[in-house]
């Protein structure tokens, strides 16, 4: 039952509001304007029967004040508003609101006619403040047509009705609205100076937290993953192979002889050495490979779904592109070579002691002279 209620309460909201959201908002504010112009016309009907206005009165207002939003809701609901900004849109609203008002103004007995007076600054208040506000310059066009469609209005009527309109009512009229109009702008300016800063406020927090994370996942330097990031990953790959049987292999990377490039050709060289290396492996690497600086000048590699020969390739092509001529075209006097302990993760060992064993094979790498790829199996000895 609840379901069926609540199917038939969604169906109608699709009817009424449409189903695409910027349709629905433009909508809704549209039947909330609605709901004011009908406040206004049941103050008017009560003033019918209190014999304030007449019933010919009555009906023209109640008819200019609903046809307006009506007409308004036809187009959007129809969705021949599309060309138009929200913005636009608010503009257009408001201007028509403002020449309703002042037919309304011009039909109303002196005891309603403040009504009208009275709904400029909410109308006003709506478009500028509200959700699809008006931006300051179009806040001064929409204050500026305001005065100049009220002055008309009442000029016309009090000059050609003065015994209806008294010339100088008119006059404290217009000044009142002189007064409050600008006012309106004023505020509503400053309120959208204030939203347009905690725009501006919220997008740098987000920068900065965005950059935090980055920072908090990644080596400043290599712009790879950081130590943090791989110890994170290798837990997750350690839950992954105790439910499932999958092959998985780690490797150590170390960088030979780096302390001689810093002390050669100064940190900065040995900087974008780290940094190059970074580039080649990332090049060399799968994408669903993960390497992460691991310590200073020592790297480690995840290579999920890979068997220890597949991963000794990989690592051995590394090896190789690294001394490559390419890499190293501006420093040609620079032979940059890794040693590497690769090992397959095996089942029920933890991530201290698999990285443990690959550390290992790359310190054995380091003492059987450097310059290899240490699996396992096998030693692999190869110079380029
Ligand atoms: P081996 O072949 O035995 O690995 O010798 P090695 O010189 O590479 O190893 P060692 O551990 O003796 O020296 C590593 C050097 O790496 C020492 C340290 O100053 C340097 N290093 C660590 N981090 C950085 C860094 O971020 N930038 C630079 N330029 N050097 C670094
Ligand atoms: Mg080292
Ligand atoms: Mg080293």
């Amino acid at each position: 039952m609840a379901r069926y209620l609540y199917r038939i309460k969604a169906a109608t909201l699709r009817l009424v509001l449409g189903s695409v959201s910027a349709q629905r908002a433009r909508i809704i504010g549209t039947l909330m304007t609605m709901v004011i112009y009908l406040a206004c016309v049941l103050a008017v009907w009560f003033g019918v029967v209190l014999g304030l206005t007449d019933f010919g009165r009555a009906r023209v207002f109640t008819l200019i004040l609903l046809i307006n939003p009506s007409l308004f809701y036809i187009v959007i609901r129809c969705e021949l508003d599309s060309r138009l900004t929200d913005k636009e849109m608010t503009m257009l609203q408001m201007m028509c609101a403002i020449v309703v008002m002042c037919i309304a103004y011009a039909i109303l007995t002196p005891a309603f006619r403040s009504l009208t007076l009275l709904l400029v600054p909410l109308v006003m208040a709506f478009g500028m403040i509200g959700r699809f506000s008006l931006t300051p310059s179009q806040g001064r066009w929409l204050a500026v047509f305001t005065l100049t469609a009220y002055g008309s209005t009442m000029a016309l009527v009090g000059s050609h009705w003065p015994a209806i309109f008294d010339p100088r009512q008119e006059v404290i009229n217009f000044l009142i609205l002189v007064a409050v109009v600008p006012t309106m702008s004023i505020v509503a300016a400053q309120v959208e100076q204030l939203r347009a800063r905690m725009h501006e406020q919220r997008r740098a927090l987000q920068a900065t937290l965005a950059g935090l994370e980055l920072l908090t996942s990644h080596d400043a330097l290599t712009g790879l993953f950081n130590r943090r990031f791989m110890v994170e990953r290798l837990a997750r790959e350690q839950e992954r192979l105790q439910g499932e049987s999958v092959l998985t292999c780690i490797a150590l990377v170390d960088l030979d002889h780096f302390k001689r490039i810093n002390d050669q050709y100064g940190h900065a060289a040995g900087d974008d050495t780290l940094r190059r290396f970074g580039e080649q492996a990332l090049r060399c690497l799968r994408e669903t490979d993960v390497i992460a600086r691991w310590g200073g000048e020592e790297f480690l590699l995840l290579l999920s779904d890979t068997d220890l020969p597949m991963a000794t390739a990989v690592l051995q092509r590394l090896r190789m592109d690294m001394t490559g001529d390419t890499l190293w075209l501006d420093r040609p006097e620079l032979r940059v070579t890794i040693s590497v302990g690769v090992v397959q993760w095996q089942q029920g060992e933890t991530a201290d002691q698999v990285v443990e064993r690959a550390d290992h094979l790359a310190y054995r790498a380091k003492n059987a002279g450097r310059d290899r790829v240490m699996s396992e199996q096998a030693v692999s000895v190869e110079y380029p």
